[in-house]
């Protein structure tokens, strides 16, 4: 039987790789590290747990940064941190091509296709009684 101890999460962590704060150290609201000391706390989810190199603990120090202050890593971190406020970058709208717009801009006078004849209002053919258009 696996006993879980409080440094067991902080072992499976690696250095300097932020990781979802609510996946490894779930519980209330906090704040983060470098918020000022008076900003709201922030859920977990919304939250990085950073693993820090300690001079005098060997497991290391782990805290705890909001998205606006986790601190920015060399190499891109070993697991590719979700983002829980889930920023969608809008990526470049694909131009479309221009819709080909009809030459005329208005057409006057439906054409029935078949009898070549100018079609009323109403949509039918005096000819044949197609509905056109
Ligand atoms: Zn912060
Ligand atoms: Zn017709």
């Amino acid at each position: 039987m696996k006993i879980t101890s409080s440094h067991d999460w902080r072992a499976g962590l690696a250095f300097d790789s932020p990781v979802l704060a609510a996946d490894v150290l779930p519980g209330e609201p906090t704040r983060c590290a470098g918020c000022p000391a008076d900003a709201a706390k922030h859920p977990r989810t919304e939250l990085w747990a950073v693993k820090k190199r300690h001079p005098n603990d060997p497991a290391g120090l782990v805290r705890l940064y909001c998205a606006a202050h986790v601190p920015r890593v060399e190499r891109a971190p070993a697991v590719a941190p979700r983002s829980p406020a889930r920023s969608r970058r809008a990526s470049a709208p694909r131009r479309e091509p221009a819709r080909r717009a009809p030459a005329a801009p208005e057409r006057p006078k439906a054409l029935c296709p078949d009898c070549f004849v100018e079609v009323p209002s109403s949509g039918v053919c005096g000819m044949c009684g197609q509905k056109v258009g």
